[in-house]
């Protein structure tokens, strides 16, 4: 190495559009890593461009028939739990779903005892279900 290459070693060698050199620590070669990697700052910023996307290319959207019993509704919940950790599902869709799964079971609970009170109604037993 001359002179001016060891005195400038703390800094990559990269000249910057302006003719100023950048202020990243080298590696041996006298380049930081993203000089020393011509493809390195593309796929970082890639990367990190990755993370805003959509998790389902638009066409590859997963179909769901709607839920009628809480079995469903259960059914629904852990494979949307499967798929947020599979990072095929978004969090943000899962806590919709979320609230979606509360209203939905108070709906399924409500119409279940609007059925329970009109069978009482016309004089018909309403179907209890009770442990034994
Ligand atoms: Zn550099």
């Amino acid at each position: 190495m001359n002179a001016v290459n060891e005195s400038i070693a703390t800094k990559c060698t990269a000249v910057t559009k302006r003719g100023t050199l950048f202020r990243a620590k080298p590696t041996a070669n006298g380049l930081c890593p993203m000089h020393s990697q011509p493809g390195l700052a593309a796929e970082l910023g890639r990367r990190g461009g990755a993370k805003n996307r959509h998790y389902f290319p638009v066409g590859a959207e997963k179909k769901l028939d709607p839920p009628a019993t809480a079995a469903d509704v259960q059914k629904i919940l852990a494979e949307a739990m499967e798929d947020i950790c599979g990072r095929r599902m978004g969090p943000k869709i899962g806590t919709t779903l979320g609230y979606l799964r509360a209203a939905l079971l108070k709906a399924m609970e409500l119409h279940q005892l609007e059925r329970r009170i009109e069978a009482l109604e016309q004089g018909e037993r309403p179907r209890i279900c009770r442990r034994e």
